[in-house]
């Protein structure tokens, strides 16, 4: 079945009662990604960015840094810490040639996002909501994007559709990270879904292309070494991709816990 004839209503029971409603890429006049390292979009919504390249949305991702201050320098090693930037620069333009999207960078120093004044960030996302028009931003749950760049560039992006006048938002999807279960004993079931087995070789081709952050967990699966959390994990990668729809208007965890 072509996942994008899916009705926008069509709903699917989850755990707990709740239900889930499918995204909708054909619904989509363009798609924003909004996070702060190469190869968060590929495993938080590489199929949805696929989905909505194919359905003919354009698809942006803005990308806050250029990873440079990870650990990871591929398997054997090829990078190192000089290297390092523009190789990620790379990875992650090949990979979103993979997944149909355009890659724009905010120049952000990695791991230092959470030091950046949230407001200036908001408004640098806005420039690119302004210039790309996307119905749907999708980034990481503010207080549950595990990393503090994930929480501090997803509640930037909060802020961002704040500003903006209501008829002009786009929808604002979430990431959260972390184990299904705990998160939905904190959260909820998320409020949508997205089914991308039909693109889920596309994704898996992105994060190969990232391959200074994933050769070893790639290596881990075909050697089938995994925990039973890995497995899950893996498996919901390439089958399901879910997302919390958050209301702007809210303040969000991490606005909470500051307050
Ligand atoms: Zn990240």
């Amino acid at each position: 079945m072509n996942p994008t004839d899916e009705p926008h209503t069509s709903t699917k029971p989850v755990a707990g009662g709740a239900a889930a409603t499918s995204f909708n890429p054909a619904q989509q006049r363009a798609l924003l990604v909004v996070m702060p390292h190469p190869d968060d979009e590929s495993f938080a919504c590489g199929g949805t960015m696929a989905l909505c390249a194919k359905a003919g949305a354009p698809v942006t991702f803005l990308c806050g840094t250029y990873g440079d201050m990870g650990r990871r320098m591929g398997l054997p090693p090829f990078a190192n810490r000089e290297s390092l930037r523009d190789i990620r620069e790379r990875e992650l333009r090949e990979a979103a040639g993979i997944l149909g999207a355009r890659v724009h960078f905010m120049g952000l120093r990695d791991k230092c996002v959470e030091f950046e004044d949230p407001q200036q960030l908001a408004a640098s996302i806005r420039e690119r909501i302004a210039g790309t028009a996307p119905t749907t931003l999708i980034t990481f749950y503010p207080g549950y994007g595990v990393h503090p760049d994930h929480d501090a560039l997803g509640q930037a992006a909060v802020l961002a559709v704040r500003g903006m006048a209501r008829e002009e938002r786009p929808r604002l999807l979430a990431v959260a990270v972390g184990e299904p279960a705990a998160l939905e004993e904190r959260l909820g079931s998320p409020h949508l879904e997205t089914h991308i087995a039909s693109v889920s070789e596309l994704k898996l081709e992105a994060l190969r292309a990232h391959r200074s952050q994933t050769a070893q967990m790639f290596r881990q699966w075909q050697e089938g070494d995994l925990d039973p959390q890995m497995e899950q994990m893996r498996r919901r990668m390439v089958e399901v991709e879910e997302f919390y729809e958050l209301d702007p208007d809210q303040p969000t965890p991490l606005e909470r816990a500051a307050a």
